[in-house]
């Protein structure tokens, strides 16, 4: 008997059908005896929807109050899934996030959870009850609803199986693990069974959307066992066929497995580039663009600087799109003028493409093979950055398809032929 926590997305209970699946599934692992803490979010395309009702009512939602809205959507399936449990005589009892205590600071619709009070929660496993939590939502110190950011019940999920102490934390969503890469992009993309930590977390920091990037830091931090699978597989499957299909997201690399150099591509359309071209090349020149911009409270990725010709150099760095306006607005009023630079250029047209694997520590070569695909195919790279596991390079975003899927075949990452 173990304790474990199942965390389902919004197409995972996009449906009363679905919700029902889930709870033939969540059914299963309690008859099998074990205890079940399930974290839901909201059906799919309604957190969508409740901020586009928003922003019908104010162009730039007052963040406190997004929150009260963008919360709701899980405190419905919370419900219904609960309901769907007696339905079949299971005992369950939802939980919207304050009224489990996850108590989180006040950076509204970004918030990070600090604590959540798991003695509640104990005492109705305990008594064998299911506890359903809704995901994405908690409370800061003074009572204020708050939301995780996109994504976040992955979050609530990981952290609700720290505070428990749980067993394992499953991660059942539309795909049935994680993959070399978004397999909506590329069809030729192959299950991982297992990919390690530190890799998962460089994947979703680049991009990949199937776990939020603070629920794999949580995990990494709690050392709490995550993996990834589908709802969508028949919910009566043998339960000990179920816990071990997906792909586990382990702490330590397979000596036993041949190291492939990249285990995984990501990208990314969330980025924007903005250049300050005839910059005086002199000291203190970074710090004088980039200082305004942190003093905005924006968060900067890639930066470079070209060589410089006649005194002057040409400046780049990326921003979060969302963050893009208001970044070339700081440049426009309070850097531009007060360094002498000639001109500010923005871009949104890029986007991000990395390739990722804990093998480039062993293998040479990788970033020219990279490099060398995307000249093949007439990518122009306008910034690359690395770290120890990833090279990542900015291009024109029309090629962000073309440089992901000839990125994967370059590097051997395809489904194995059919026998
Ligand atoms: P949920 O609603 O269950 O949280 P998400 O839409 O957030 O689901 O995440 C699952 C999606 O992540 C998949 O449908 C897939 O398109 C996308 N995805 C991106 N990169 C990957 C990857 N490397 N492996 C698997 N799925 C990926
Ligand atoms: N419902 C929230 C969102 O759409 C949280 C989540 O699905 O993880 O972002
Ligand atoms: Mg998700």
């Amino acid at each position: 008997m173990a304790l474990i926590v199942h965390k389902y997305g919004g197409t995972s209970v996009g449906s009363p059908e679905r919700i029902r699946n889930v709870a033939r599934r969540v059914a299963k692992w309690q008859r099998a005896g074990h205890k079940v803490a399930v974290v839901v979010s909201a059906m799919s395309g309604e957190t969508n929807r409740l901020i586009g009702l928003a922003r019908e009512v104010q162009a730039e939602p007052d963040a406190r109050e997004l929150d009260v809205v963008a919360s709701t959507g899980e405190q419905v399936t919370v419900g219904l899934l609960a309901m769907a449990l007696k339905a079949i005589g299971v005992n369950a009892r939802s939980y919207t996030g304050p009224q489990v205590r996850v108590l989180t600071d006040s950076a509204f619709t970004k918030a990070r959870i600090l604590t959540i009070d798991a003695e509640r929660l104990h005492a109705d496993l305990d008594a064998g009850t299911v506890v359903v939590v809704a995901g994405f939502q908690g409370e800061d110190r003074d009572g204020n609803i708050t939301t995780l950011g996109r994504g976040g019940s992955d979050t609530s999920a990981v952290a609700l199986a720290a505070a428990l102490k749980a067993e394992e934390c499953l991660i059942y969503t539309d795909v049935d693990g994680v993959y070399t890469t978004d397999p909506r992009i590329v069809a030729e993309a192959r299950r991982l069974h297992t990919i390690t930590f530190e890799e998962m977390l460089e994947m979703a920091s680049l991009g990949s959307k199937v776990l939020q990037i603070r629920s794999v830091e949580f995990a990494g931090k709690y050392r709490v066992r995550l993996r990834v699978l589908s709802s969508l597989t028949d919910p009566d499957m043998p339960l000990e066929e179920e816990a071990a299909s997906g792909t586990l997201i382990t702490f330590e690399e397979d000596p036993t497995m041949e190291q492939a150099a990249i285990s995984g591509i990501a990208f990314t359309r969330d980025e924007a580039k903005i250049t300050l071209s005839a910059v005086p090349d002199r000291p203190g020149m970074a710090y004088q663009i980039l200082g305004p911009i942190a003093d905005a409270n924006i968060d900067v990725d890639m930066i470079i600087q070209n060589n410089s010709v006649g005194g002057l150099t040409d400046f780049s760095f990326t921003v979060n799109r969302s963050e893009y306006a208001k970044a070339m607005d700081v440049l426009n009023e309070k850097v531009k003028a007060h360094i002498g630079a000639g001109n500010v250029v923005g871009d949104a047209r890029i986007c991000k493409v990395s390739v990722v694997g804990i093998g480039m520590r062993s293998h040479v070569g990788i970033a020219s093979i990279m490099f060398r695909t995307l000249s093949e195919e007439g990518i122009n790279i306008q910034m690359i950055s690395t770290s120890e596991i990833k090279i990542s390079c900015i291009v024109e975003d029309k090629y962000m398809e073309l440089a992901v899927s000839s990125l994967h075949k370059a590097f051997g990452l395809e489904q194995a032929p059919a026998k």
